[in-house]
């Protein structure tokens, strides 16, 4: 679904993705792991369109997408999640899910040229889509807590509701799991799992918490100083002299 080829990202002279080449499979839940500063994150994000590559290229589904903007990726159902922004702690989980399709779509708020009796009409399903997805999510019951209220892990899991309140293909999760509770990790693994069989996303996750990449992830990529060094199911990989030795060597 995913290819990247060859990508560079630097932030003046520093090389933060130095080169680096990997596929990500249709169907596949694809983790990334690797040292801190290996440039995860930011690969991600040149992924995701915050950031234009430096050099390199990004194609999905045989298509160019290298340095398309964040919403133009939305529209090809490329998302990834990002932490509640602040400003949004004061409004209820479900509303934070009903202005998903809007705030992300690069459009303005559902606009006035609609009737009042469409704009109504469209509030309902909005609502019925997100009481669907916390159901799905199993937190139907903070549907109407104001989502700065929430655990660092039903956080989480709201942010992993965001995606499923658009046709989302791809989804790129960053360490979804830190700081999260081990009953909620599992409720996160869970809903990634059944996301995957149930709705067909692709997703690809990065993690630093190996039993959680193990339980969910196949193949493991493992980026070390901006390059790929290793790709594997996770036993291999845990094996891997040259991927124990990026580890211990920091
Ligand atoms: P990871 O997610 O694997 O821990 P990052 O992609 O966050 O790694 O960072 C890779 C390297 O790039 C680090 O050395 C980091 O300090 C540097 N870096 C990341 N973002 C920026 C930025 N916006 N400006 C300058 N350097 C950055
Ligand atoms: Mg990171």
């Amino acid at each position: 679904m995913i290819r990247v080829e060859n990508l560079h990202k630097k932030f003046g002279g520093f090389s933060a993705v130095d080169g680096a080449s990997l596929e990500i499979r249709t169907g596949s839940i694809t983790g990334l792991i690797g040292p801190n500063g290996a440039g995860k994150s930011t690969l991600f994000n040149v992924i995701a369109g915050v950031y234009a590559p430096t050099s390199g290229r990004v194609i999905m589904d045989g298509e160019d997408i290298s340095g398309l903007a964040p919403h133009e990726l939305f529209h090809k159902g490329l998302l990834r999640t990002f932490q509640l922004a602040h400003e949004f702690s004061s409004m209820t989980v479900r509303e934070n899910l009903m202005m998903v399709p809007a705030d992300q779509s690069g459009e303005r708020i559902i606009n006035t040229w609609f009737g009042r009796g469409k704009i109504r009409e469209q509030e309902e399903q909005l609502r019925a889509k997100a009481d669907e997805v916390l159901d799905f999510l199993t937190i139907s019951h903070v549907a109407d807590e104001k989502a700065g209220n929430l655990s660092g892990g039903q956080k989480k899991l709201l942010e992993l509701g965001r995606t499923m309140m658009v046709d989302a293909k791809v989804v790129f999760l960053d360490e979804v799991g830190a700081g999260v509770n081990r009953t909620l990790l599992g409720t996160i693994a869970d809903a990634i799992i059944r996301l995957n069989k149930e709705r067909g996303y692709t997703f690809c996750v990065i993690e630093h918490d190996m039993d959680f990449i193990g339980k969910l992830c196949d193949p493991v990529i493992v980026m070390a100083e901006g390059k790929v060094l290793a790709e594997g199911n996770a036993d291999s990989i845990m094996q891997n002299e040259a991927v124990i030795e990026a580890y211990l060597g920091r």
